[in-house]
Protein backbone atom coordinates (compact mmCIF):
# COMPACT_ATOMS: atom_id res chain seq x y z
CA UNK A 1 0.00 0.00 0.00
CA UNK A 2 1.11 3.60 -0.68
CA UNK A 3 1.53 6.07 2.00
CA UNK A 4 -0.27 9.18 0.95
CA UNK A 5 1.62 12.46 2.69
CA UNK A 6 -0.29 15.59 2.92
CA UNK A 7 1.98 18.38 1.25
CA UNK A 8 0.41 22.53 0.88
CA UNK A 9 1.22 24.11 -1.81
CA UNK A 10 3.86 26.87 -0.80
CA UNK A 11 1.95 28.74 -3.88
CA UNK A 12 -1.56 28.28 -3.70
CA UNK A 13 -1.82 26.61 -0.41
CA UNK A 14 -3.76 23.50 -1.85
CA UNK A 15 -2.98 20.61 0.22
CA UNK A 16 -1.64 17.59 -2.12
CA UNK A 17 -2.00 14.26 -1.86
CA UNK A 18 1.59 12.59 -2.38
CA UNK A 19 3.03 8.81 -2.68
CA UNK A 20 5.89 8.86 0.48
CA UNK A 21 8.19 7.79 -2.12
CA UNK A 22 7.56 10.74 -4.41
CA UNK A 23 8.46 13.56 -2.44
CA UNK A 24 11.91 14.02 -3.18
CA UNK A 25 11.19 13.65 -6.86
CA UNK A 26 10.23 17.14 -7.36
CA UNK A 27 6.51 16.45 -7.39
CA UNK A 28 4.39 19.49 -9.00
CA UNK A 29 1.05 20.90 -7.66
CA UNK A 30 -2.18 19.63 -8.47
CA UNK A 31 -4.13 22.95 -8.82
CA UNK A 32 -1.10 25.57 -9.79
CA UNK A 33 1.25 23.09 -11.14
CA UNK A 34 4.35 24.73 -9.32
CA UNK A 35 6.98 22.70 -7.90
CA UNK A 36 5.19 21.53 -4.30
CA UNK A 37 8.49 20.25 -2.43
CA UNK A 38 11.47 21.88 -4.27
CA UNK A 39 13.30 24.89 -2.15
CA UNK A 40 10.02 27.29 -1.83
CA UNK A 41 9.55 29.15 0.89
CA UNK A 42 5.82 29.50 1.65
CA UNK A 43 4.70 33.02 2.62
CA UNK A 44 1.51 32.81 5.45
CA UNK A 45 -0.08 35.03 7.83
CA UNK A 46 -2.25 35.52 10.31
CA UNK A 47 -5.09 33.90 8.17
CA UNK A 48 -3.60 30.68 6.60
CA UNK A 49 -0.67 29.98 9.55
CA UNK A 50 -2.29 27.56 11.83
CA UNK A 51 -4.10 25.83 8.86
CA UNK A 52 -0.67 25.36 6.56
CA UNK A 53 1.08 23.81 9.70
CA UNK A 54 -2.11 21.74 10.57
CA UNK A 55 -2.48 19.97 7.24
CA UNK A 56 0.90 19.27 6.41
CA UNK A 57 1.93 15.51 7.41
CA UNK A 58 5.90 17.08 6.76
CA UNK A 59 7.20 19.17 9.52
CA UNK A 60 6.55 22.89 8.66
CA UNK A 61 9.78 24.84 9.46
CA UNK A 62 8.22 28.94 9.85
CA UNK A 63 10.99 31.72 10.35
CA UNK A 64 9.55 34.98 12.28
CA UNK A 65 10.73 37.95 10.77
CA UNK A 66 10.44 41.49 9.63
CA UNK A 67 11.30 43.94 6.75
CA UNK A 68 13.32 46.22 9.51
CA UNK A 69 15.29 43.39 10.80
CA UNK A 70 19.43 43.54 9.67
CA UNK A 71 19.56 39.84 10.66
CA UNK A 72 17.20 38.42 9.33
CA UNK A 73 17.53 39.83 5.94
CA UNK A 74 20.63 38.34 6.11
CA UNK A 75 19.35 35.35 6.82
CA UNK A 76 16.76 35.05 3.96
CA UNK A 77 18.83 33.53 1.45
CA UNK A 78 20.58 31.16 3.63
CA UNK A 79 16.84 29.90 4.61
CA UNK A 80 16.21 30.06 1.04
CA UNK A 81 19.23 27.58 0.41
CA UNK A 82 18.24 25.26 3.49
CA UNK A 83 14.96 25.10 2.07
CA UNK A 84 16.41 23.34 -1.01
CA UNK A 85 18.33 21.21 1.07
CA UNK A 86 15.36 19.93 2.77
CA UNK A 87 12.94 19.54 0.24
CA UNK A 88 10.55 16.70 0.35
CA UNK A 89 11.45 16.24 4.02
CA UNK A 90 10.67 19.52 5.26
CA UNK A 91 8.48 22.33 4.54
CA UNK A 92 9.46 25.57 4.42
CA UNK A 93 7.70 28.96 5.10
CA UNK A 94 7.62 32.79 6.74
CA UNK A 95 5.60 35.08 8.26
CA UNK A 96 5.97 38.62 8.27
CA UNK A 97 5.79 39.91 12.03
CA UNK A 98 4.66 43.24 11.21
CA UNK A 99 1.26 41.74 9.13
CA UNK A 100 0.99 38.86 11.33
CA UNK A 101 0.73 40.55 14.68
CA UNK A 102 -1.63 37.64 15.91
CA UNK A 103 0.38 35.15 15.19
CA UNK A 104 3.56 36.85 16.49
CA UNK A 105 2.01 37.54 19.77
CA UNK A 106 0.21 33.92 20.26
CA UNK A 107 3.58 32.37 19.73
CA UNK A 108 5.43 34.97 21.83
CA UNK A 109 7.81 36.08 19.72
CA UNK A 110 10.10 38.40 21.08
CA UNK A 111 13.53 38.43 19.14
CA UNK A 112 13.74 38.23 15.70
CA UNK A 113 14.89 36.09 13.23
CA UNK A 114 13.17 33.48 15.42
CA UNK A 115 12.69 29.76 13.51
CA UNK A 116 9.47 27.35 14.80
CA UNK A 117 9.41 23.91 13.86
CA UNK A 118 5.99 22.63 13.81
CA UNK A 119 4.72 18.84 13.53
CA UNK A 120 1.08 18.36 13.34
CA UNK A 121 0.40 22.33 13.87
CA UNK A 122 1.89 21.74 17.07
CA UNK A 123 5.53 24.11 17.89
CA UNK A 124 8.28 21.17 18.72
CA UNK A 125 11.16 23.60 18.90
CA UNK A 126 12.12 26.75 18.29
CA UNK A 127 15.65 29.05 17.41
CA UNK A 128 16.05 32.64 18.30
CA UNK A 129 18.92 34.49 16.05
CA UNK A 130 20.25 34.12 12.65
CA UNK A 131 22.10 30.75 11.09
CA UNK A 132 23.73 29.88 8.37
CA UNK A 133 22.52 27.51 5.90
CA UNK A 134 24.57 24.78 7.00
CA UNK A 135 24.10 25.60 10.86
CA UNK A 136 20.38 25.65 10.30
CA UNK A 137 20.35 22.19 8.81
CA UNK A 138 22.64 20.76 11.74
CA UNK A 139 19.96 22.38 13.99
CA UNK A 140 17.15 20.94 12.01
CA UNK A 141 18.64 17.29 11.93
CA UNK A 142 18.79 17.30 15.49
CA UNK A 143 15.06 17.68 15.70
CA UNK A 144 14.19 16.10 13.32
CA UNK A 145 15.64 12.89 14.41
ZN1 LIG B 1 -0.28 25.03 -5.82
Amino acid sequence: MTNLVHVPCPHCHRTNRVPADRLVEKPSCGACKQPLTAGAVAELDDGNLAAFTGRSDLPVLVDFWASWCGPCQAMAPEFQTAAGTWGGRVAFAKVNTEQAQQSAARFGIRSIPTLILFRGGRERARHSGAMSASQLSAWLQDQIR
